[in-house]
């Protein structure tokens, strides 16, 4: 792997956001107040948002943190002072609707646990603010198909934090999906898991996280194997196992299942919060890919039957903020929209059904 320098970094983040505009997405109606720049608030300050997404904003071209949504004052101090962000652009999640009148902030990124995101993306879509929202967008598909339509009837973008859609690797991977260069997908090995022992985090709770691993990083599995075929499965069938009940109580633990795509291609995967792993194995007619780590901030780093692949490393949450800033300021479609986050969300809860039902075969509709 080459040793990348700023320059190359940002030359990859412009050169990351010209390729493959999915044709299928909505547009937004809505302008932003200043045609250059977005200015965006993190709804809850966390992990996430403390350590990738906050960061970020210095090196965006296209965007700015210009506000903060937080149930914990404390925070908002550290906050206030260390992004420069007045108190007129400070909410908290009661009187966060009044963002409504604040002309100042343009797009509201939703960074809460899984199952908020559903009323706060609505809430986000009332306020006539453009919203993005993190991964698993919902913990149902009804409720993603909620948030799609509040989104539409207000006329503001939805979009998936997929930061991997704004990434070189994975840019590559569906390019490679067309079959020029290896032939069409016949197989794939996609899993993603973490060794997750915090019984108290939300994460653990059913009711925070609508699930356990498959929510939280099977998605990125889920995901790599439409991007790598250019498909979508017709069916799927699923076996979850649970050798720890006493640490994972109303999660699984570790779920199990394949995708069956109309042209013939069948994947595997695996999710699980008792062991890591991150691979994407991708088997064509002629050769293969093959990526590890493959889903999380980098360096990826993978090789294909013709060699290593050699893209630039770059910052995936800067690339997706101003990839995404671009596509709202010159109206382009959306690489990660809310019908992208729906597809894995219809896939997410056809696996727990297949194997709740003992791993019979369901039809994704
Ligand atoms: P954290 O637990 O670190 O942060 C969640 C924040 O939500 C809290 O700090 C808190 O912020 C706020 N919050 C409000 N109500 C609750 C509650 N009842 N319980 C817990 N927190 C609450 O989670 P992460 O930052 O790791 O994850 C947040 C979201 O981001 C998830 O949907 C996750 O899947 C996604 N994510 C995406 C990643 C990616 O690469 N795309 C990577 C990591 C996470 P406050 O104190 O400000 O109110």
């Amino acid at each position: 792997m080459n040793t990348h320098t700023r320059r190359d970094f940002l030359q990859s983040l412009s050169l990351g956001t010209a390729f493959l505009l999915p044709q299928n997405r909505i547009l937004n109606t809505i302008n932003p107040k200043n045609n250059t720049v977005l200015n965006i608030a993190l709804v809850g300050l966390g992990s996430y948002a403390t350590h990738q997404l906050a960061p970020a904003f210095a090196h965006t071209k296209n965007c700015k943190l210009a506000g903060i949504v937080s149930g914990s004052p404390s925070k908002v101090e550290i906050w206030k002072k260390k992004y420069n962000i007045p108190d007129k652009n400070v909410y908290n999640y009661s009187n966060f609707d009044e963002i409504a009148h604040n002309p100042d902030i343009d797009v509201v990124y939703v960074v809460l646990p899984n199952a908020m995101h559903h009323e706060f993306v609505i809430r986000a879509a009332k306020a006539g603010k453009h919203v993005i929202c993190e991964k698993p967008m919902a913990v149902s598909v009804k409720e993603a198909q909620e948030m799609i339509a509040e989104c539409k009837k207000a006329g503001v973008r939805l979009m998936i934090g997929y930061r991997l859609h704004y990434e070189p690797f994975t840019q590559e991977i569906m390019r490679l999906s067309k079959g020029q260069d290896h032939g069409k997908v016949k197989f794939i090995e996609a899993s993603f898991g973490w060794r997750n022992r915090d019984t108290k985090a939300w994460r653990m709770q059913q009711k925070l996280s609508g699930g356990g691993a498959l929510m939280d990083v099977g998605i990125y599995a889920i995901n790599a194997c439409r991007y790598a075929t250019g498909e979508e499965p017709n069916f799927v069938t699923a076996q979850s196992v649970k050798t720890e009940p006493s640490v994972y109580i109303d999660i699984e633990e570790t779920m199990m299942w394949q995708l069956h795509f109309p042209s013939g291609a069948i994947s595997q995967s695996t999710s699980t919060y008792n062991g890591n792993i991150q691979r994407l194995f991708v088997s064509y007619e002629q050769g293969f890919l093959e990526m590890s780590p493959a889903y999380d901030y980098g360096p990826l780093k993978g090789r294909t039957s013709k060699g290593a692949m050699d893209f630039p490393v770059i910052y995936h949450q800067v690339a997706m903020l101003d990839g995404m800033a671009e596509e709202i300021l010159h109206k382009l479609p959306s690489k990660a929209s809310g019908e992208e986050g729906l597809q894995d969300m219809k896939i997410i809860e056809a696996i727990y059904q297949s194997a709740s039902q003992g791993g019979a075969p369901i039809k994704i509709s």
